[in-house]
């Protein structure tokens, strides 16, 4: 039986010690971080068990939460590796889990009953019937996707099967999150880890990365007879970053129950300002305030999304520089040949 919030609680994203204890301090109610290699982002902002333990016992100081998500898709030898590490960040004191593979979620909650699970926005449950499934699967929370608006939310709450998380501030791909494939065909790299998990650099489902090849520019071509034809003129993707302000107030009355802020990888100062941001705005809508037409608070947003977007920018480039093995409109990628 999930647990009914009696507020919506603000998740926000702990890509190091340092980051969590921020976003607590800044208001942030829970904090999810990843394990070392069995989350969706690069080591560098994964957490070793010992820093877990560390978050743990600063959020429970605190009166506050911490998630683990471990949204990778395991193989089988890895579901029992999993399990194992679940058990010890339970007997840590974590207070609920984000998974995505449905195998996994099975084991994980036929093994721990009374773990909160959270289904990861990967798993991409768009409609009722998902819901309803991954509530008889143990699922607590499902993170929506964001593509869906505020009508079909409602509908989704109907059912009151599972609660539902939302991303505040994330990004929306021209694919679903979570199911994008397209770093894997750039980054054909295996690496195994001391412990003999094996990392498929290409892909953030299996320990590797998305390296934002979507925001290289795009063109396409097509080879008939030996000749290379070009369509239209380079294509941006479609990887837009959103900080969603306007339907707070909204989301507010509908009580879901997490809203959800993405950015593992941004500065600990940014995640911080980001995070007392949607707590105060949160805060207002809860005394019955909407404070999202006051100019204050528009230029407010404004300079947040000037800086999101420069740390994002900064951080595409450098991506796409590791990767390296990009080919822009001056060398197009061939996508049909016949
Ligand atoms: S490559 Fe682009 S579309 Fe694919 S997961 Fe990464 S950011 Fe999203």
């Amino acid at each position: 039986m999930r647990r009914k919030r009696e507020k919506t609680e603000l998740l926000a994203p702990g890509g190091s010690y340092e980051m969590a204890r921020a976003a607590y301090d800044a208001g942030a109610d829970s904090v999810y971080v990843g394990p070392v290699g069995w989350s969706r982002r690069r080591s560098f902002y994964e957490l070793s068990d010992e820093d877990i333990k560390r978050v743990i016992d600063y959020a429970h100081e605190h009166g506050k939460l911490l998630r683990v998500a471990m949204n990778t898709l395991p193989s089988t030898w890895e579901i029992s590796k999993g399990l194992q590490k679940i058990e010890n960040f339970i007997k840590m004191g974590i207070d609920g889990i984000v998974l995505t593979d449905p195998g996994f979620i099975n084991r994980v909650h036929t093994n721990f009953p009374g773990l909160e699970i959270h289904a990861s926005v990967g798993c991409s449950a768009m409609n009722r019937e998902e819901f309803k499934f991954y509530a008889d699967m143990g699922i607590d929370v499902v993170t929506v996707p964001t593509e869906l608006n505020i009508k079909e939310l409602k509908q989704l709450q109907d059912d009151d099967a599972c609660g539902v998380e939302i991303l505040v501030h994330a990004n929306r791909d021209f694919t679903y999150l979570g199911r994008c494939t397209m770093s894997s065909y750039f980054k054909h790299v295996w690496k195994k880890a001391s412990d003999g998990k094996n990392h498929f650099h290409g892909s953030p489902n299996r320990g590797g990365l998305c390296w934002r090849v979507c925001k290289s520019q795009w063109c396409l071509t097509e080879k008939t007879n030996g000749r290379a034809s070009e369509f239209g003129s380079p294509e941006d993707l479609g990887n837009v970053a959103f900080f969603l302000f306007e339907e707070v107030p909204d989301y507010m009355k509908m009580k879901v129950d997490c809203l959800k802020i993405q950015g593992r990888e941004y500065t600990v100062p940014l995640v911080s300002d980001i995070v007392k941001f949607y707590r105060e705005l949160m805060d207002a809508c809860m005394e019955g305030q909407d404070p999202t037409s006051d100019p204050e608070w528009i230029k407010r947003r404004e300079a947040m999304i000037t800086r999101r977007d420069n740390e994002r920018d900064t951080k595409t480039k450098e991506l796409l520089n590791e990767c390296g093995e990009i080919k822009t409109t001056t060398e197009p990628v061939t996508v049909g040949e016949n």
